[in-house]
């Protein structure tokens, strides 16, 4: 592998996604800085880059300035599952803003490149369907997911404005929901509580009358789109969507589930959390068209590879 010359930040590294991103820079070729402060993230998920000498890893909370050498950087840090981000609100919106700030702030001391990874989230409780980057959204701004939302829809904001005031060369991506190994075990995201619950034998918990819908990207595909966005040309600043848009109900979903796990286990209806968006589908034309990019990974294929990990995980 020739090395690629870049010096690549990835923040959140250690976590479902920054693993694999990590993974695939390394691969590529780049040197690679992981900061993150495992308030989500484990070291387990990067154990097999630790040895590598283009890698290395810094414990560190993205709500301090940072000052390093670099000159791309991956904004990723950030609790993603409502469990966790809901568990301590006021630091996921501090990470959010402030971890937003500290880095465009060392992006432009260093005229690095930044993308960030902002959430399908900004588009709220949507009233078009599936959500073009045109819209806006409805987001509810004093409800329990607001912390999460609010805070990315402001990240967005400071790229922005750090592009118009200080001409940055920035990206926004909008993920969809994703999924793949390494999602955690208690993670409370519905693709590994179902998976969980099917190999455990226990009940499978959906939300209210499973009729809301999720549009779901495997892990590999999303992480391709990253990669392709961070080299677009500096006219480009998405924001992009980038997801799956096979859309289906969390009923279906967990009956897919149980069928792939081969399991028994019952269907039990919960309450439905506050704001959960009724609907979620991206419109991945402008991720088509400037990208060249389409997930390959059928929902079939990605949930039988997240499931063979799962049941890994909890055979060991
Ligand atoms: P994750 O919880 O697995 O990873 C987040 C990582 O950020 C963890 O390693 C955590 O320890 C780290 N972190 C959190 N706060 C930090 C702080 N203050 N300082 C340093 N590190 C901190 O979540 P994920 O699914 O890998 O999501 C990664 C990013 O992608 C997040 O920004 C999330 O909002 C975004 N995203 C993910 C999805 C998805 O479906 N997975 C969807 C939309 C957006
Ligand atoms: N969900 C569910 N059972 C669970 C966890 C989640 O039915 O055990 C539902 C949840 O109400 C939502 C959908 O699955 O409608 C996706 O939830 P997740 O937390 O994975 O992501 P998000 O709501 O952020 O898209």
């Amino acid at each position: 592998m020739r090395p690629t010359g870049h010096r690549t930040l990835v923040t959140g590294g250690a976590g479902f996604l920054g693993s694999h991103l990590c993974d695939a820079l390394i691969q590529r070729g780049d040197s690679v800085l992981c900061v993150d402060n495992f308030h989500t993230g484990t070291r387990n998920n990067i154990a097999p880059l630790l040895a590598h000498p283009r890698f290395e890893l810094l414990h560190h909370d993205v709500t301090l300035p940072l000052d390093i050498e670099v000159d791309r950087i991956f904004n990723l840090a950030c609790p993603a599952s409502p469990v966790h981000y809901q568990h301590d609100p006021v630091q996921t919106t501090r990470t959010c803003v402030h971890g937003a700030m500290n880095m465009l702030a060392l992006a432009e001391r260093q005229r690095a490149r930044i993308l960030q990874a902002s959430t399908s989230e900004v588009y709220g409780d949507p009233e078009i369907h599936p959500q073009p980057e045109s819209y806006w959204g409805r987001v509810n701004p004093i409800g329990m997911r607001s912390c999460y939302n609010e805070g990315k829809r402001c990240a967005e904001t400071l790229f922005f404005d750090y592009r118009r005031q200080y001409d940055l060369d920035i990206k926004v991506v909008r993920i969809f929901n994703t999924y793949g190994p390494r999602m955690y075990i208690d993670d409370g995201r519905v693709v590994s509580n179902f998976i969980v619950q099917a190999l455990r034998g226990e009940d499978v918990t959906l939300y209210g009358d499973g009729s809301q819908t999720r549009s779901f990207c495997y892990v590999d595909d999303l992480i391709e789109a990253m990669l392709a966005t961070m080299e677009t040309p500096p006219e480009f600043t998405g924001p992009v969507n980038i997801g799956n848009p096979a859309e289906l109900s969390m009923l279906e979903l967990a009956e897919l589930v149980l069928r792939l796990c081969g399991s028994k286990s019952r269907i039990v209806h919960c309450p439905l959390p506050p704001d959960d968006p009724k609907l979620r589908q991206p419109d991945i034309s402008l991720a088509i068209q400037v990208l060249g990019w389409q997930p390959k990974v059928s929902l079939d294929e990605g949930l039988t590879k997240t499931i063979a990990y799962f049941r890994a995980q909890l055979n060991a």
